[in-house]
C-alpha cells in the first residue's frame, strides 16, 4: 500500500525522521552539536529579531525578492503553456545558494561561534559561505576535494580573495564526497567555536529542515508573484535537483496544494550508462552524510562518483524529504541529459538573453517538454536556480558543442 504525504502530518517528527528518510547517522560525538544546532533554530526561527534581521539581509545584501518573469519570446516559440523564470540567478553570488548561507552564518552568529567550516564540490556553496562569512566578519574554511580544486581553479581563488581558508582532501577519489565527510570529521574535533554551514537540504537533522526554512523563500514569493500577475496558482512547477534546495525552496509552499511538481535530476550520459547523478531514478536507499536517502552506491554500499556536466548536480545524494516526496508520489522526478541541458542553455540564450547555469537548464529541458503538451491558459515557472556565466568554458568546450541543436532536440521549427 502506498503511504499518502498526509500520514506524516508534521515533517520532520522529533528525531527528523521524513517518513523512513532523514535521521541523524553520526558518531556519539557530534550528538550534542546536532542538538544544540536544533534548540538554537528553533529559539531563532520564532524569534522576530532574527526573522528581521534574515529577511533585511536578503532584501539589501542579496537582494530580493527575486524577479518572476515569463518568457514571452521563449514561451512562444515552443508553443502552450507560458513558462515563467523565478530569478535566483540575480540573487548575489548569482544563484539561489545565498538564501540558506545568509541563514546559517546568521544563526552562528547568533550562537556566538567565531568560524564556519562548510564542503563544497563545484566551489558555489563554498563561495556563498565565504561570501556571508565575510559580511559578518567570521573565519572560513573550506573543504574541497584535491581533484575539484584542480577542476574548479576560479571559484577557488574567489573563496581566497574572501578570505576563506581552502583545505585539501586527499581521500577517496578527491571529489565532493569526500569533502563532506572529512568536513564532519573534522566539525567532531571543534564543534565549541566552529559552526558547520551545509550546502543543501541533505546531512543530517537539522539541516534538511532548516536548509529548507531558509529557501523557502523561493516558493512564498513566486506564489504571491505569480497570483499578482494572473490572479492564479501555477499549474506545475520544474527545479533541477542536486541535493534538493532550490527545489525544495520553490516547491515546499505549494506542497499542500493541487499544483503538480516535477524534480529533474541530471541524467548525464544517459540513466542506462550509469553515467548520470540520478540518486531517485536510479538509486537505493543508503546512508551518506548522516541522512538515510536514496543514494548512488555499488552492491556492497560504497558510495559512487556521481556524473553530470553540471558540477552542481553531481552529488551521490539527493534531501531525504525528496525521498519522501517520491515514495509518495507527491513530486515526479525525472531525469535530463548533458545534451539536452546544453540544447535548454542556449535556446534561453538566444531567445530571451539570459544565460541559466547548466543546473537550471535541466529543469528548462522539462519546462519545455511538458509546455509543449498543454494549452496556452496553463502556466509553469521553473527555478532559474544561478546564472550561466561560470559554465561558460565548461559549455562550449563540451564535445560538439556547436553540434547541439535545440531546435532539432526539442522538435521546434525554427
Ligand atoms: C548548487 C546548485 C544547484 C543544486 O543544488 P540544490 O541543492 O539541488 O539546489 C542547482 N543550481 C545551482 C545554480 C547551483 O549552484
Amino acid at each position: 500500500m502506498k503511504t499518502l504525504l498526509s500520514d506524516f502530518h508534521i515533517l520532520p517528527d522529533a528525531d527528523g525522521h521524513f517518513g523512513p528518510f532523514g535521521g541523524r547517522y553520526v558518531g556519539e560525538t557530534l550528538m550534542p552539536a546536532l542538538i544544540a544546532l536544533e534548540e538554537a533554530f528553533d529559539r531563532e526561527w520564532k524569534n522576530p529579531d532574527f526573522l528581521h534581521e534574515f529577511k533585511s539581509i536578503l532584501a539589501d545584501y542579496a537582494g530580493r525578492p527575486t524577479a518572476l518573469y515569463r518568457a514571452d519570446r521563449l514561451s512562444a516559440l515552443v508553443g502552450g503553456a507560458g513558462i515563467w523564470l523565478k530569478r535566483e540567478d540575480l540573487a548575489h553570488t548569482g544563484a539561489h545558494k545565498i538564501n540558506n548561507t545568509v541563514g546559517q552564518v546568521l544563526l552562528a552568529h547568533c550562537m556566538g561561534k567565531k568560524r564556519v567550516i562548510a564542503e563544497t564540490g563545484a566551489g558555489q556553496h563554498g563561495v556563498a559561505t565565504a561570501t556571508v562569512a565575510a559580511r559578518f566578519g567570521m573565519e572560513c574554511a573550506v573543504f574541497m576535494g584535491c581533484e575539484d580544486i584542480r577542476r574548479q581553479a576560479p571559484n577557488v581563488e574567489r573563496m581566497r580573495l574572501l578570505g576563506a581558508e581552502i583545505i585539501s582532501v586527499k581521500s577517496g577519489t578527491g571529489t565532493l564526497k569526500d569533502a563532506m565527510n572529512e568536513a564532519l570529521r573534522h566539525w567532531t574535533a571543534c564543534v565549541e567555536d566552529t559552526f558547520y554551514v551545509i550546502g543543501s537540504v541533505a546531512g543530517p537533522h537539522p539541516y534538511p529542515l532548516m536548509v529548507r526554512e531558509f529557501q523557502k523563500i523561493i516558493g512564498e514569493e513566486a506564489r504571491k508573484q505569480l497570483l499578482d500577475k494572473t490572479g492564479g496558482l501555477p499549474d506545475l512547477l520544474v527545479a533541477a535537483v542536486g541535493g534538493g534546495s532550490n527545489a525544495m525552496g520553490l516547491f515546499y509552499p505549494f506542497i499542500d496544494t493541487g499544483v503538480e511538481l516535477i524534480g529533474v535530476e541530471a541524467a548525464g550520459e544517459g540513466l542506462e550508462t550509469g553515467l548520470h547523478a540520478a540518486c531517485l531514478s536510479r538509486g537505493s536507499v543508503g546512508v551518506l552524510h548522516g541522512s538515510k536517502s536514496y543514494v548512488l552506491q555499488t552492491n556492497d554500499g560504497q558510495i559512487r562518483e556521481a556524473h553530470s556536466v553540471s558540477a552542481g548536480l553531481d552529488y551521490p545524494g539527493i534531501g531525504p524529504e525528496h525521498a519522501l516526496f517520491k515514495e509518495c508520489g507527491r513530486v515526479s522526478y525525472v531525469g535530463a541529459t548533458d545534451r539536452e541541458a546544453l540544447a535548454a542553455f542556449k535556446l534561453l540564450t538566444l531567445t530571451e538573453g539570459i544565460m541559466p547555469a547548466l543546473e537550471s537548464s535541466h529543469a528548462l529541458v522539462t519546462a519545455i517538454q511538458e509546455a509543449r503538451k498543454r494549452p496556452e491558459n496553463q502556466n509553469i515557472i521553473v527555478c532559474l536556480s544561478g546564472r550561466g556565466d561560470k559554465d561558460m568554458a565548461n559549455a562550449t568546450g563540451y564535445r560538439d558543442f556547436d553540434k547541439i541543436d535545440p531546435f532539432t532536440i526539442f522538435g521546434l521549427s525554427s
